[in-house]
């Protein structure tokens, strides 16, 4: 009872599972009284009910007066749908989706593109505290910062400050050091520099973040050098996009590591990839945008039929989606891309790389069979 008492002042929700097929023993009546001495709240799991014939041993524990009470079989998997779904319902917020405790945020880009500045201005503000955290490999370490109440975690801080001691070398490591970043973060800060513009590398270095599914911000550093008139903005957008049309999904940001001009409107726009990346669209949902906006707009399979059945969500970060497809052939590449668009118009999947597959009907049937 004393371990029980220390475990439910660190609750917010108690979960108490007795065993059903022994009826209330005078053990789980002191745990009832003591819940309630305390005020907390509290589920009654009436656990081992295997089978249906036994369900009724429930009624024995309708005597201990709670209100929340659940039959599961925690072997079997019965009953725990409901007490799952209740649980989620308890989250702020009422969704499944769930909130990590900090953002992963990887700060890659060639070299002398403004990292090392970059870091230092979100790390070396009175506005944020810096714990060196170790990161997973030895070699690693990682800085946390606190900003206006969210946590972000920048992988590799030693590597970014690290300087390779000719071009050719400090090259390789920052593709090196892209690599194993990106593996562990959820949004990726591709720093490149105004007056440089992009080249073939930051392509490829932007391309490890688009393979591996992480969310994508393009940073263009050094913006206090560049004479600006109101066409500036446009202008080198355009230029860098034209080198990395592939990234069209990612946020472009004009910041000055030396000035620090909207470097922590940076943090802003990591909060809303790392939200969208895990963004969850019930298939309800989903279908009711195929049927008015999507089935509409792609040629049918003749007499009517379209070749989009439906669409489901498989799973995030990266939000990954099954187009089920009345047949094996694959849906023309511009019925892909338009389907892809309508769902980034109905859902904010900011900075975030979208994945679809195609299955047929006929797949899913021999698979569930
Ligand atoms: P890293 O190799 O990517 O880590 O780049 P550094 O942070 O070491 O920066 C390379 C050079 O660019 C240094 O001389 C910095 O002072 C300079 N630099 C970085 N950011 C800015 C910026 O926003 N404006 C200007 N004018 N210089 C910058």
């Amino acid at each position: 009872l004393r371990q029980a008492r220390t475990a439910i002042r660190e609750s917010e929700l108690v979960l108490l599972v007795v065993d059903g097929r022994e009826g209330p023993t005078h053990l789980d009546v002191s745990l009832v009284q003591l819940l309630r001495k305390l005020g907390q709240r509290f589920y009654l799991v009436v656990n081992k009910l295997d089978v249906p014939k036994v369900d009724d041993l429930i009624h024995s524990f309708h005597a201990l007066g709670v209100e929340s009470l659940y039959g599961v079989s925690a072997e079997h998997g019965r009953g725990l749908d409901r007490l799952a779904e209740d649980l989620i319902s308890l989250i702020p917020g009422g969704s499944a989706e769930e909130v990590p405790v900090e953002t992963r945020v990887a700060i890659i880009g060639r070299p002398n593109m403004g990292k090392s500045s970059l870091l230092n201005r979100l790390a070396g503000q009175e506005r944020s505290i810096v714990t060196e955290t170790p990161g997973t490999t030895r070699d690693s370490i990682d800085t946390r910062i606190f900003h206006e109440g969210r946590t972000y975690r920048l992988i590799d801080t030693a590597g970014i400050r690290q300087k390779g001691r000719t071009t050719g070398l400090a090259e390789k490591m920052s593709v090196v050091m892209a690599r194993k970043s990106i593996g562990r973060c959820d949004v990726a800060l591709l720093i490149l520099d105004a007056q440089e513009g992009a080249t073939r590398l930051d392509a490829t270095i932007g391309g490890y973040a688009h393979d591996e599914g992480k969310s994508l911000i393009v940073v263009i550093n050094k913006w206090d050098l560049i004479k600006k008139n109101t066409h500036t903005v446009n202008e080198l957008e355009e230029k860098f996009r034209f080198r990395m049309r592939f990234l069209d999904y990612a946020p472009m940001v004009f910041v000055s590591a030396k000035t620090g001009q909207r470097v922590f409107k940076l943090l802003d726009y990591v909060d809303r990839a790392g939200r969208a990346r895990r963004v969850r669209i019930p298939t309800a949902e989903l279908n009711r945008l195929v049927e008015s906006r999507i089935q509409l707009r792609i040629p049918s399979a003749g007499r009517d039929r379209h070749p989009l059945l439906y669409v489901s969500q498989v799973a995030t970060a990266p939000p990954t989606f099954v187009l089920f497809t009345r047949t094996r052939k694959r849906l023309h590449f511009s019925i892909e891309r338009y389907i892809v668009n309508q769902l980034r118009q109905a859902y904010d999947f900011y900075g975030t790389p979208v994945r679809v597959f195609q299955r047929t009907r006929a797949t899913i049937r021999s698979r569930s069979s």
